[in-house]
Protein backbone atom coordinates (compact mmCIF):
# COMPACT_ATOMS: atom_id res chain seq x y z
CA UNK A 1 0.00 0.00 0.00
CA UNK A 2 1.40 3.55 -0.68
CA UNK A 3 2.28 5.83 2.27
CA UNK A 4 -0.84 8.01 3.02
CA UNK A 5 -0.53 11.25 2.85
CA UNK A 6 -2.39 13.61 5.33
CA UNK A 7 -2.31 17.60 5.54
CA UNK A 8 -2.66 18.73 9.24
CA UNK A 9 -4.61 21.93 9.80
CA UNK A 10 -4.12 23.82 13.25
CA UNK A 11 -6.78 26.28 13.02
CA UNK A 12 -9.83 23.75 11.52
CA UNK A 13 -12.05 25.71 12.49
CA UNK A 14 -11.05 29.24 11.05
CA UNK A 15 -12.09 31.08 8.40
CA UNK A 16 -9.29 30.36 6.14
CA UNK A 17 -10.10 26.52 6.58
CA UNK A 18 -13.61 26.67 5.23
CA UNK A 19 -13.27 30.06 2.71
CA UNK A 20 -9.91 28.41 1.15
CA UNK A 21 -8.39 25.35 2.07
CA UNK A 22 -11.18 22.88 2.10
CA UNK A 23 -12.95 24.17 -1.13
CA UNK A 24 -9.10 24.09 -2.67
CA UNK A 25 -8.48 20.64 -1.33
CA UNK A 26 -11.90 19.37 -2.64
CA UNK A 27 -11.68 21.11 -5.99
CA UNK A 28 -7.71 19.26 -6.15
CA UNK A 29 -9.65 16.28 -4.89
CA UNK A 30 -12.58 16.51 -7.93
CA UNK A 31 -9.69 16.92 -10.59
CA UNK A 32 -7.73 13.77 -9.49
CA UNK A 33 -4.96 15.88 -8.27
CA UNK A 34 -4.22 14.41 -4.65
CA UNK A 35 -1.95 11.58 -3.76
CA UNK A 36 -3.99 8.19 -3.08
CA UNK A 37 -4.51 7.29 0.27
CA UNK A 38 -5.29 10.96 1.44
CA UNK A 39 -6.37 12.35 4.70
CA UNK A 40 -7.09 15.72 6.32
CA UNK A 41 -6.88 15.83 9.97
CA UNK A 42 -8.06 19.41 11.19
CA UNK A 43 -7.38 20.58 14.71
CA UNK A 44 -8.89 23.23 17.01
CA UNK A 45 -9.88 24.45 20.43
CA UNK A 46 -13.33 24.30 19.47
CA UNK A 47 -16.06 21.52 20.27
CA UNK A 48 -16.55 19.37 17.60
CA UNK A 49 -16.57 15.84 16.41
CA UNK A 50 -15.69 14.08 12.37
CA UNK A 51 -19.31 14.37 11.48
CA UNK A 52 -19.83 17.99 12.61
CA UNK A 53 -16.39 18.73 10.50
CA UNK A 54 -17.80 16.73 7.65
CA UNK A 55 -21.02 18.52 7.52
CA UNK A 56 -19.68 22.46 8.11
CA UNK A 57 -17.23 21.69 5.81
CA UNK A 58 -19.87 21.41 3.27
CA UNK A 59 -21.89 23.84 3.73
CA UNK A 60 -18.49 26.19 3.47
CA UNK A 61 -18.36 24.56 0.47
CA UNK A 62 -21.80 25.25 -0.22
CA UNK A 63 -21.02 29.07 0.34
CA UNK A 64 -17.33 29.69 -0.87
CA UNK A 65 -16.65 27.36 -3.54
CA UNK A 66 -17.05 27.62 -7.27
CA UNK A 67 -20.06 26.22 -7.86
CA UNK A 68 -22.02 22.82 -7.85
CA UNK A 69 -20.92 20.49 -5.75
CA UNK A 70 -20.15 16.93 -7.01
CA UNK A 71 -22.19 15.21 -4.20
CA UNK A 72 -20.76 11.58 -5.03
CA UNK A 73 -17.67 13.10 -4.67
CA UNK A 74 -17.63 14.83 -1.60
CA UNK A 75 -18.98 11.63 -0.23
CA UNK A 76 -15.84 10.18 -1.26
CA UNK A 77 -14.00 13.69 -0.11
CA UNK A 78 -15.72 13.72 3.23
CA UNK A 79 -14.51 10.25 4.49
CA UNK A 80 -10.95 11.39 4.64
CA UNK A 81 -11.72 13.97 6.99
CA UNK A 82 -11.27 14.04 10.73
CA UNK A 83 -11.01 16.43 13.39
CA UNK A 84 -9.45 16.78 16.48
CA UNK A 85 -10.55 18.48 19.15
CA UNK A 86 -7.71 19.93 21.49
CA UNK A 87 -5.01 22.86 21.88
CA UNK A 88 -1.92 21.71 20.41
CA UNK A 89 -0.06 23.30 23.46
CA UNK A 90 -1.32 20.57 25.37
CA UNK A 91 0.30 17.51 25.94
CA UNK A 92 -3.31 15.27 26.32
CA UNK A 93 -4.28 16.98 22.64
CA UNK A 94 -0.69 16.06 20.66
CA UNK A 95 -1.25 12.54 22.22
CA UNK A 96 -4.26 12.46 20.52
CA UNK A 97 -3.54 14.04 17.27
CA UNK A 98 -0.31 11.81 17.21
CA UNK A 99 -3.08 8.10 18.00
CA UNK A 100 -5.11 9.78 15.00
CA UNK A 101 -2.17 10.27 12.70
CA UNK A 102 -0.42 6.37 13.81
CA UNK A 103 -4.15 4.97 13.19
CA UNK A 104 -4.47 6.79 9.43
CA UNK A 105 -0.41 5.05 8.77
CA UNK A 106 -0.97 2.10 10.23
CA UNK A 107 -1.94 -0.01 7.12
CA UNK A 108 1.48 1.42 5.57
CA UNK A 109 3.79 -0.15 8.38
CA UNK A 110 3.60 3.43 9.89
CA UNK A 111 4.97 5.12 6.58
CA UNK A 112 3.32 8.25 5.62
CA UNK A 113 3.49 12.01 4.13
CA UNK A 114 2.64 14.99 6.31
CA UNK A 115 1.83 18.26 5.29
CA UNK A 116 1.03 20.13 8.75
CA UNK A 117 -0.87 23.47 7.87
CA UNK A 118 -0.20 26.41 10.46
CA UNK A 119 -3.84 28.26 9.64
CA UNK A 120 -3.80 29.84 13.17
CA UNK A 121 -3.22 33.45 14.13
CA UNK A 122 0.66 34.45 13.79
CA UNK A 123 0.97 34.53 17.65
CA UNK A 124 0.30 30.49 17.61
CA UNK A 125 3.27 29.71 14.89
CA UNK A 126 6.21 29.83 17.52
CA UNK A 127 4.51 27.57 19.40
CA UNK A 128 2.96 25.33 17.12
CA UNK A 129 6.48 24.82 15.32
CA UNK A 130 8.26 24.26 19.02
CA UNK A 131 5.25 21.40 19.58
CA UNK A 132 6.16 20.02 16.70
CA UNK A 133 9.53 19.58 16.95
CA UNK A 134 9.30 18.62 21.02
CA UNK A 135 6.80 15.86 19.70
CA UNK A 136 9.27 14.32 16.80
CA UNK A 137 6.53 15.10 14.69
CA UNK A 138 8.60 16.24 11.93
CA UNK A 139 11.01 13.86 11.29
CA UNK A 140 11.60 11.99 8.14
CA UNK A 141 12.48 9.16 9.27
CA UNK A 142 8.66 7.72 8.25
CA UNK A 143 7.86 10.05 4.92
CA UNK A 144 8.64 13.41 4.30
CA UNK A 145 7.20 16.39 6.81
CA UNK A 146 6.59 20.00 5.64
CA UNK A 147 5.14 22.70 7.09
CA UNK A 148 3.27 25.77 5.70
CA UNK A 149 3.33 28.89 7.17
CA UNK A 150 0.51 31.00 6.38
CA UNK A 151 1.04 35.11 6.35
CA UNK A 152 1.81 37.35 8.11
CA UNK A 153 5.45 36.17 8.53
CA UNK A 154 6.46 38.53 11.38
CA UNK A 155 5.22 41.86 12.36
CA UNK A 156 8.56 43.42 11.15
CA UNK A 157 12.38 42.47 10.71
CA UNK A 158 13.23 41.56 14.03
CA UNK A 159 10.08 39.06 14.55
CA UNK A 160 10.79 38.01 10.93
CA UNK A 161 14.07 36.82 12.07
CA UNK A 162 12.99 35.61 15.37
CA UNK A 163 10.31 33.20 13.59
CA UNK A 164 12.86 32.05 11.41
CA UNK A 165 15.41 30.97 13.90
CA UNK A 166 12.69 29.35 15.28
CA UNK A 167 11.79 27.43 12.27
CA UNK A 168 15.48 26.56 11.47
CA UNK A 169 15.70 24.71 15.03
CA UNK A 170 13.04 22.70 14.08
CA UNK A 171 12.99 21.97 10.37
CA UNK A 172 15.15 22.33 7.69
CA UNK A 173 14.41 25.52 5.24
CA UNK A 174 13.45 22.73 2.57
CA UNK A 175 10.67 21.43 4.87
CA UNK A 176 9.30 25.20 5.42
CA UNK A 177 6.74 26.40 2.95
CA UNK A 178 5.99 30.47 3.87
CA UNK A 179 2.81 30.86 1.93
CA UNK A 180 2.06 34.48 0.08
CA UNK A 181 -1.45 33.59 -1.77
CA UNK A 182 -0.60 36.10 -4.45
CA UNK A 183 2.35 34.39 -5.72
CA UNK A 184 -0.52 31.35 -6.33
CA UNK A 185 -2.79 33.54 -8.91
CA UNK A 186 -2.40 32.48 -12.25
CA UNK A 187 -2.07 35.55 -14.04
CA UNK A 188 1.27 36.45 -11.11
CA UNK A 189 2.90 33.22 -12.33
CA UNK A 190 1.71 34.41 -15.67
CA UNK A 191 4.29 37.78 -15.45
CA UNK A 192 6.99 34.95 -15.74
CA UNK A 193 5.29 33.50 -18.80
CA UNK A 194 4.47 36.55 -20.40
CA UNK A 195 8.23 37.60 -20.03
CA UNK A 196 10.31 34.14 -20.49
CA UNK A 197 8.42 32.41 -23.31
CA UNK A 198 8.04 35.61 -25.75
CA UNK A 199 11.04 36.97 -27.39
CA UNK A 200 9.93 40.42 -27.82
CA UNK A 201 9.02 41.67 -24.90
CA UNK A 202 12.50 41.00 -22.53
CA UNK A 203 14.97 42.94 -25.49
CA UNK A 204 12.62 46.51 -24.29
CA UNK A 205 12.52 45.03 -20.66
CA UNK A 206 14.96 47.58 -19.26
CA UNK A 207 15.84 51.70 -18.69
CA UNK A 208 16.41 52.48 -22.12
CA UNK A 209 12.63 51.81 -23.07
CA UNK A 210 10.69 51.69 -20.26
CA UNK A 211 10.12 54.87 -18.40
CA UNK A 212 8.47 54.00 -14.92
CA UNK A 213 6.89 51.14 -13.96
CA UNK A 214 3.50 50.98 -11.89
CA UNK A 215 2.36 48.34 -8.89
CA UNK A 216 -1.45 49.08 -8.18
CA UNK A 217 -3.41 46.56 -5.57
CA UNK A 218 -6.78 48.23 -5.50
CA UNK A 219 -9.24 46.84 -2.73
CA UNK A 220 -12.35 48.79 -2.33
CA UNK A 221 -13.78 47.57 1.04
CA UNK A 222 -12.57 49.04 4.31
CA UNK A 223 -11.65 47.43 7.05
CA UNK A 224 -14.67 45.89 7.79
CA UNK A 225 -14.78 42.70 10.48
CA UNK A 226 -10.69 42.72 10.83
CA UNK A 227 -10.39 46.31 12.06
CA UNK A 228 -9.46 45.37 15.15
CA UNK A 229 -6.59 42.65 13.34
CA UNK A 230 -5.68 45.70 11.01
CA UNK A 231 -5.49 48.92 13.68
CA UNK A 232 -1.80 48.78 14.39
CA UNK A 233 -0.71 46.73 11.31
CA UNK A 234 -1.78 49.20 8.92
CA UNK A 235 -1.34 48.99 4.33
CA UNK A 236 2.38 49.00 4.69
CA UNK A 237 2.59 45.05 6.87
CA UNK A 238 -0.30 43.97 5.34
CA UNK A 239 0.03 44.43 1.84
CA UNK A 240 3.66 45.83 0.51
CA UNK A 241 5.76 43.59 2.30
CA UNK A 242 4.64 40.60 1.32
CA UNK A 243 2.09 40.95 -2.26
CA UNK A 244 3.43 44.33 -3.45
CA UNK A 245 6.91 43.06 -3.01
CA UNK A 246 6.23 39.40 -4.67
CA UNK A 247 5.13 41.44 -7.91
CA UNK A 248 7.79 43.70 -7.66
CA UNK A 249 10.27 41.35 -7.77
CA UNK A 250 8.92 39.26 -10.80
CA UNK A 251 8.55 41.94 -12.88
CA UNK A 252 11.63 43.35 -11.84
CA UNK A 253 14.12 39.46 -11.92
CA UNK A 254 16.25 38.79 -14.23
CA UNK A 255 15.54 35.83 -16.64
CA UNK A 256 16.55 32.85 -14.27
CA UNK A 257 18.74 30.17 -15.81
CA UNK A 258 16.41 26.87 -15.46
CA UNK A 259 12.64 27.03 -13.75
CA UNK A 260 13.66 25.00 -11.12
CA UNK A 261 12.79 26.28 -7.63
CA UNK A 262 16.00 27.62 -6.24
CA UNK A 263 16.81 29.33 -9.66
CA UNK A 264 13.90 31.30 -9.58
CA UNK A 265 13.90 32.09 -5.88
CA UNK A 266 17.47 33.32 -6.20
CA UNK A 267 16.66 35.92 -8.92
CA UNK A 268 13.85 37.12 -6.88
CA UNK A 269 15.96 37.59 -4.42
CA UNK A 270 18.50 39.83 -5.97
CA UNK A 271 15.93 42.41 -6.87
CA UNK A 272 15.12 42.67 -3.24
CA UNK A 273 18.32 43.17 -2.23
CA UNK A 274 19.31 45.59 -5.29
CA UNK A 275 16.75 47.86 -3.52
CA UNK A 276 17.92 51.39 -2.81
CA UNK A 277 18.11 51.54 0.68
CA UNK A 278 16.62 54.64 1.42
CA UNK A 279 17.71 57.47 4.56
CA UNK A 280 14.67 58.75 6.40
CA UNK A 281 13.63 62.48 4.34
CA UNK A 282 14.57 60.03 1.41
CA UNK A 283 11.27 58.11 2.60
CA UNK A 284 8.87 60.67 3.32
CA UNK A 285 10.08 62.84 0.14
CA UNK A 286 9.17 59.79 -2.02
CA UNK A 287 6.15 58.30 -0.13
CA UNK A 288 2.34 59.50 1.01
CA UNK A 289 0.64 57.77 3.42
CA UNK A 290 -3.13 58.02 4.28
CA UNK A 291 -6.00 57.57 5.75
CA UNK A 292 -9.53 57.17 4.43
CA UNK A 293 -12.58 59.58 6.24
CA UNK A 294 -14.52 57.59 8.84
CA UNK A 295 -11.77 54.94 9.77
CA UNK A 296 -11.11 56.17 13.24
CA UNK A 297 -15.26 55.70 13.62
CA UNK A 298 -15.08 51.67 12.62
CA UNK A 299 -15.53 49.71 15.03
CA UNK A 300 -12.39 48.33 16.59
CA UNK A 301 -10.47 51.09 15.73
CA UNK A 302 -8.54 53.03 18.33
CA UNK A 303 -10.32 56.45 17.88
CA UNK A 304 -6.85 58.56 17.52
CA UNK A 305 -5.55 55.86 15.43
CA UNK A 306 -2.56 56.60 12.55
CA UNK A 307 -2.63 53.21 10.72
CA UNK A 308 -1.94 53.89 7.72
CA UNK A 309 -5.36 52.62 5.11
CA UNK A 310 -3.53 53.38 1.83
CA UNK A 311 0.14 53.91 0.95
CA UNK A 312 2.47 55.48 -2.61
CA UNK A 313 5.94 54.30 -2.30
CA UNK A 314 8.67 55.45 -4.68
CA UNK A 315 11.47 53.09 -5.08
CA UNK A 316 14.53 52.12 -6.90
CA UNK A 317 16.42 49.03 -7.85
CA UNK A 318 20.45 49.85 -8.06
CA UNK A 319 21.31 47.45 -10.97
CA UNK A 320 22.21 47.61 -14.57
CA UNK A 321 18.98 46.92 -15.61
CA UNK A 322 16.68 49.12 -13.52
CA UNK A 323 19.13 52.40 -13.16
CA UNK A 324 16.81 55.21 -11.89
CA UNK A 325 13.62 53.71 -13.07
CA UNK A 326 10.97 54.69 -10.48
CA UNK A 327 9.20 51.78 -9.41
CA UNK A 328 5.67 53.69 -8.10
CA UNK A 329 3.81 51.15 -5.68
CA UNK A 330 0.55 51.83 -3.88
CA UNK A 331 -2.46 49.98 -2.24
CA UNK A 332 -5.28 51.14 -0.23
CA UNK A 333 -8.92 50.33 1.09
CA UNK A 334 -12.10 51.66 -0.04
CA UNK A 335 -11.14 52.64 -2.98
CA UNK A 336 -12.73 53.59 -6.45
CA UNK A 337 -12.91 49.33 -7.12
CA UNK A 338 -10.64 46.25 -6.42
CA UNK A 339 -8.17 45.98 -9.25
CA UNK A 340 -4.38 44.37 -8.83
CA UNK A 341 -2.70 45.42 -11.90
CA UNK A 342 1.23 46.12 -13.00
CA UNK A 343 2.25 48.98 -15.51
CA UNK A 344 4.57 48.91 -17.90
CA UNK A 345 5.40 52.69 -18.55
CA UNK A 346 7.61 52.92 -22.06
CA UNK A 347 9.44 56.14 -22.88
CA UNK A 348 7.95 58.83 -25.89
CA UNK A 349 9.18 58.64 -29.01
CA UNK A 350 12.66 60.49 -29.17
CA UNK A 351 11.49 62.60 -32.44
CA UNK A 352 7.87 63.88 -33.89
CA UNK A 353 8.13 63.26 -38.14
CA UNK A 354 4.33 64.06 -37.93
CA UNK A 355 3.34 67.38 -39.41
CA UNK A 356 1.16 69.16 -37.00
CA UNK A 357 1.30 66.39 -33.90
CA UNK A 358 3.22 67.84 -31.34
CA UNK A 359 5.45 64.99 -29.09
CA UNK A 360 2.85 65.93 -26.44
CA UNK A 361 0.26 64.96 -28.57
CA UNK A 362 0.79 61.34 -28.89
CA UNK A 363 1.04 59.11 -25.69
CA UNK A 364 3.53 57.02 -25.02
CA UNK A 365 3.07 52.67 -25.28
CA UNK A 366 2.19 50.94 -22.30
CA UNK A 367 1.48 47.81 -20.73
CA UNK A 368 -0.71 46.66 -18.34
CA UNK A 369 -0.38 43.28 -16.70
CA UNK A 370 -3.91 42.70 -15.57
CA UNK A 371 -3.62 40.23 -12.10
CA UNK A 372 -7.57 40.41 -10.98
CA UNK A 373 -10.12 40.87 -10.94
CA UNK A 374 -10.20 41.02 -14.76
CA UNK A 375 -7.27 38.86 -15.62
CA UNK A 376 -5.51 39.97 -18.78
CA UNK A 377 -2.89 41.87 -20.64
CA UNK A 378 -3.63 44.86 -22.62
CA UNK A 379 -0.89 47.30 -24.88
CA UNK A 380 -1.47 50.39 -25.42
CA UNK A 381 -0.30 51.98 -28.97
CA UNK A 382 -1.20 54.70 -30.93
CA UNK A 383 -2.93 54.41 -34.57
CA UNK A 384 -3.99 56.84 -37.46
CA UNK A 385 -7.49 58.28 -37.01
CA UNK A 386 -9.09 57.14 -40.66
CA UNK A 387 -9.74 60.17 -43.02
CA UNK A 388 -7.40 62.50 -41.14
CA UNK A 389 -3.78 63.13 -42.44
CA UNK A 390 -1.60 63.14 -39.65
CA UNK A 391 -4.04 63.03 -36.32
CA UNK A 392 -4.21 59.80 -33.99
CA UNK A 393 -5.33 58.47 -31.45
CA UNK A 394 -4.27 55.19 -28.46
CA UNK A 395 -6.08 52.10 -28.94
CA UNK A 396 -5.74 48.99 -26.62
CA UNK A 397 -4.77 45.66 -27.63
CA UNK A 398 -6.74 43.26 -24.99
CA UNK A 399 -6.38 39.57 -24.15
CA UNK A 400 -8.67 38.52 -21.61
CA UNK A 401 -8.56 35.16 -19.64
CA UNK A 402 -12.10 35.00 -20.15
CA UNK A 403 -12.24 35.15 -23.52
CA UNK A 404 -9.59 32.76 -24.34
CA UNK A 405 -10.22 30.15 -22.03
CA UNK A 406 -13.69 30.29 -20.65
CA UNK A 407 -15.02 31.55 -17.79
CA UNK A 408 -13.66 30.21 -14.55
CA UNK A 409 -10.99 28.58 -15.80
CA UNK A 410 -8.70 30.21 -13.48
CA UNK A 411 -8.42 28.11 -9.77
CA UNK A 412 -7.84 29.70 -6.56
CA UNK A 413 -4.86 30.39 -5.74
CA UNK A 414 -4.96 27.85 -2.74
CA UNK A 415 -4.58 24.84 -5.40
CA UNK A 416 -1.65 25.57 -6.99
CA UNK A 417 -0.64 25.99 -3.73
CA UNK A 418 -1.06 23.48 -1.58
CA UNK A 419 -0.53 21.01 -4.69
CA UNK A 420 3.09 22.03 -4.78
CA UNK A 421 3.59 21.74 -0.76
CA UNK A 422 2.28 18.05 -1.55
CA UNK A 423 4.91 18.05 -4.46
CA UNK A 424 7.70 19.39 -2.55
CA UNK A 425 8.15 22.03 -5.32
CA UNK A 426 8.72 25.59 -3.05
CA UNK A 427 8.69 27.48 -6.34
CA UNK A 428 5.81 29.65 -5.43
CA UNK A 429 6.82 29.86 -1.64
CA UNK A 430 8.88 32.64 -0.23
CA UNK A 431 12.73 31.87 1.08
CA UNK A 432 13.92 33.30 4.81
CA UNK A 433 16.22 35.44 3.22
CA UNK A 434 13.72 37.03 0.91
CA UNK A 435 11.25 37.34 3.73
CA UNK A 436 13.62 39.38 5.81
CA UNK A 437 15.13 41.42 3.00
CA UNK A 438 11.12 42.77 2.59
CA UNK A 439 11.19 43.43 5.96
CA UNK A 440 14.00 45.21 6.24
CA UNK A 441 13.50 47.75 3.35
CA UNK A 442 9.22 48.54 4.53
CA UNK A 443 10.75 48.83 8.33
CA UNK A 444 13.03 51.78 6.92
CA UNK A 445 9.53 53.03 5.65
CA UNK A 446 7.25 52.73 8.84
CA UNK A 447 10.38 53.91 10.54
CA UNK A 448 10.30 57.12 8.88
CA UNK A 449 6.58 57.30 9.62
CA UNK A 450 6.32 56.62 12.65
CA UNK A 451 9.35 59.10 13.81
CA UNK A 452 8.59 62.17 15.81
CA UNK A 453 8.67 64.73 13.43
CA UNK A 454 6.75 62.63 10.31
CA UNK A 455 3.64 64.56 8.96
CA UNK A 456 0.64 63.72 9.41
CA UNK A 457 -1.16 61.34 7.32
CA UNK A 458 -3.07 62.48 4.44
CA UNK A 459 -7.00 61.59 3.77
CA UNK A 460 -8.79 60.43 1.05
CA UNK A 461 -12.63 60.08 0.35
CA UNK A 462 -14.09 56.69 0.64
CA UNK A 463 -14.56 55.57 -3.12
CA UNK A 464 -12.00 57.68 -4.55
CA UNK A 465 -8.41 56.59 -5.77
CA UNK A 466 -6.75 57.64 -2.75
CA UNK A 467 -5.60 61.01 -1.58
CA UNK A 468 -4.27 63.63 -3.99
CA UNK A 469 -0.94 64.40 -2.72
CA UNK A 470 -0.15 60.82 -4.12
CA UNK A 471 -1.41 61.83 -7.18
CA UNK A 472 0.74 65.27 -6.61
CA UNK A 473 3.89 63.32 -6.00
CA UNK A 474 3.53 61.62 -9.61
CA UNK A 475 2.64 64.49 -11.46
CA UNK A 476 5.91 66.38 -9.74
CA UNK A 477 7.64 63.65 -11.67
CA UNK A 478 5.82 64.10 -15.31
CA UNK A 479 4.16 60.83 -14.65
CA UNK A 480 0.21 59.92 -13.80
CA UNK A 481 -1.56 56.94 -11.59
CA UNK A 482 -2.77 54.86 -14.38
CA UNK A 483 -5.66 52.28 -13.92
CA UNK A 484 -5.27 50.62 -17.62
CA UNK A 485 -7.33 47.40 -16.28
CA UNK A 486 -10.08 48.86 -15.26
CA UNK A 487 -12.51 50.09 -17.80
CA UNK A 488 -14.40 53.39 -16.18
P1 LIG B 1 -9.46 32.69 12.37
O1 LIG B 1 -9.34 33.57 13.56
O2 LIG B 1 -10.75 32.61 11.66
O3 LIG B 1 -9.07 31.19 12.79
C1 LIG B 1 -7.97 30.92 13.59
C2 LIG B 1 -7.95 29.45 13.93
O4 LIG B 1 -6.89 29.22 14.85
C3 LIG B 1 -9.22 28.95 14.55
O5 LIG B 1 -9.46 27.65 14.08
C4 LIG B 1 -8.89 28.89 16.03
O6 LIG B 1 -9.63 27.83 16.55
C5 LIG B 1 -7.40 28.59 16.01
N1 LIG B 1 -6.74 29.18 17.18
C6 LIG B 1 -6.89 30.45 17.65
N2 LIG B 1 -6.14 30.65 18.75
C7 LIG B 1 -5.52 29.51 18.98
C8 LIG B 1 -4.63 29.09 19.97
N3 LIG B 1 -4.21 29.89 20.96
N4 LIG B 1 -4.20 27.83 19.91
C9 LIG B 1 -4.62 27.02 18.94
N5 LIG B 1 -5.45 27.36 17.95
C10 LIG B 1 -5.90 28.58 17.98
O7 LIG B 1 -8.27 33.12 11.40
P2 LIG B 1 -8.17 32.86 9.84
O8 LIG B 1 -8.61 31.49 9.54
O9 LIG B 1 -8.79 33.97 9.12
O10 LIG B 1 -6.60 33.02 9.60
C11 LIG B 1 -5.67 32.05 9.99
C12 LIG B 1 -4.30 32.51 9.48
O11 LIG B 1 -4.33 32.60 8.07
C13 LIG B 1 -3.94 33.91 10.01
O12 LIG B 1 -2.57 33.95 10.28
C14 LIG B 1 -4.26 34.81 8.83
O13 LIG B 1 -3.44 35.96 8.80
C15 LIG B 1 -3.96 33.90 7.64
N6 LIG B 1 -4.72 34.26 6.44
C16 LIG B 1 -6.08 34.17 6.42
C17 LIG B 1 -6.79 34.48 5.26
C18 LIG B 1 -8.29 34.35 5.20
O14 LIG B 1 -8.85 34.47 4.11
N7 LIG B 1 -8.96 34.09 6.30
C19 LIG B 1 -6.09 34.91 4.03
C20 LIG B 1 -4.67 34.97 4.16
C21 LIG B 1 -4.03 34.65 5.32
P3 LIG B 1 -10.06 27.62 18.05
O15 LIG B 1 -10.35 28.96 18.66
O16 LIG B 1 -11.24 26.73 17.91
O17 LIG B 1 -8.88 26.94 18.66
Amino acid sequence: MNPPTTIVIFGASGDLTERKLIPALFSLYTKDRLPTPFHVVGMARSDSSDERFRQDMREALETFGNGEIDTAGWQSFSQSLDYVQGDFKEEESIKELRARLAAIEADADGKGNRLYYLATPPFVYEPALLQLGDNGMVSTENGWRRVVIEKPFGHDLASAERLNEVAHQVLEEDQIYRIDHYLGKETVQNVLVFRFANSIFEPIWNRNYIDHIQVTVAESVGVGHRASFYDGVGVLRDMFQNHLMQLLSLVAMEPPASFDANDIRNERVKVLSSMRPLGRQEVLDGSVLAQYEGYQSEQGVEPKSRTPTYAALRMFIDNWRWKDVAFYMRSGKSLTTKSTEIRIQFKSVPHMMFPGASLQAIRPNALDLCIQPDEGIHLRFEVKVPDETSRMRSVDMEFHYADAFGPGAIPEAYERLLLDAINGDPSLFTRADTIELSWQWIDSVIEAWESDDAPELASYVPGSWGPVEADQMLASEGAVWAMGCVHE
